[in-house]
């Protein structure tokens, strides 16, 4: 367990690279005693950097976490201060939500923060992430078509150029600007109607949030113009994703979501598995391993699309070869440009 200067150490170099110094006006956002260490080290470290820092505090209401029923919801005076700043941190997570959108619309640059210490202090952020997911955004913003195939069967092929591009790199220095950290990847998603094929999700695989489970038995979706035709699979894997996406009865649960894939080196494939930590985690590690190919299930708000469904699953693909035009991204699990390599991975 580290020692609180540890992480004040740490939440002070995190803080740096998102441009905090003095004078800067930060914002710590949170919810009870939720994640208090997290809001201690922060205020902490922001003092160090002689920023004006302060803590909006506010009542945790049952199931707020990410989406339209979160906490800040009908908070004016939150809500204002929050827009007032340079800089939120966000520990609760507000992703999805309007309140984000219209805190950041404002001018304020959000971090969200919510994986365990032990978590942050492994995947520590830094500006060489930033130019390897800068490279690879590059590359799919010239990009039309996008394809991913596997040795278990997976021919999936996404036709891109209408929606933006999402970064990810585990800090943010601009205005306006959000990020998560930790979590290095990138992502954007299809053209509407613009995904047809084979998505085999393997032994192995993951199904993230709300569920956390690797997949024993494979499912197999079959994907007709941007929605999920059928979902085939003996197995207990394919019956619960059946039943999960049912129960939202809503046939927008069925779209394809964002598609990208991980450039993070220290996050950790085993992770979900193997560490007691993952009791608390949001998965960031399955997100943005390095070498995964991230697909996805349900809205498309993020990148610029009207589908606001509830249904989000994040699915990371290992060992999958990833094509933009023909050219290898990711072949086997293996990062191939060299301008997103890490040597000797
Ligand atoms: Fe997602």
């Amino acid at each position: 367990m580290a020692t609180d200067s540890d992480v004040v150490a740490l939440f002070r170099q995190e803080l740096e690279l998102c441009d905090v110094g003095p004078g800067t006006s930060l914002a710590v956002f949170s919810e009870g005693d939720v994640r208090a260490e997290h809001a201690r080290a922060f205020l902490a470290a922001a003092s160090e950097l002689e920023a004006d820092a302060f803590q909006v505090n506010i009542r945790k209401k049952p199931g707020s976490f990410f989406g339209p029923g979160n906490s800040l919801k009908g908070n004016a005076p939150a809500m204002a201060a929050l827009k007032r700043v340079d800089m939120v941190v966000d520990l609760v997570g507000l992703l999805w939500s309007k309140e984000q959108t219209e805190i950041t619309d404002a001018g304020p640059r959000m971090l969200l923060v919510i994986e365990p210490i032990e978590v942050l202090q492994r995947m520590v952020s830094n500006p060489g992430d930033r130019r390897r997911i800068e490279a690879g955004s590059a590359r799919l913003a010239r990009a039309k078509e996008l394809r991913i195939t596997s040795p278990g069967g997976t021919d999936v092929t996404y036709r891109l150029g209408d929606y933006r591009i999402g970064e990810q790199y585990g800090y943010t220095d601009e205005p306006g600007r959000w990020d998560h950290w930790p979590g290095v990847f990138l992502y954007t998603a299809a053209v509407e109607e613009g995904v047809d094929g084979t998505v085999v999700i393997d032994t192995g695989d993951q199904l993230l949030l709300p569920t956390m489970r690797y997949v024993v038995d494979p499912i197999t979706l079959t994907v007709e113009r941007g929605m999920i035709a059928d979902i085939a699979g003996a197995g207990l894997d394919a019956e619960l994703l059946r039943s999960f996406m049912a129960s939202y009865d809503d046939p927008r649960a069925y779209a394809i979501s964002h598609i990208g894939w991980g450039l993070d080196p220290r996050a950790r494939w085993d992770f979900m598995g193997t560490d007691p930590a993952a009791a608390n985690s949001t998965g960031q590690d399955g997100r943005a391993f390095y070498g995964n190919v991230l697909f996805s299930t349900g809205p498309n708000t993020e990148v610029g699309g009207d589908n606001d469904t509830l249904c989000h699953i994040d699915i990371p693909l290992k060992g999958c070869t990833l094509t933009l035009d023909g050219e290898s991204i990711v072949e086997n699990g293996r990062i191939v440009p060299d301008d997103m390599r890490i040597e000797g991975r």
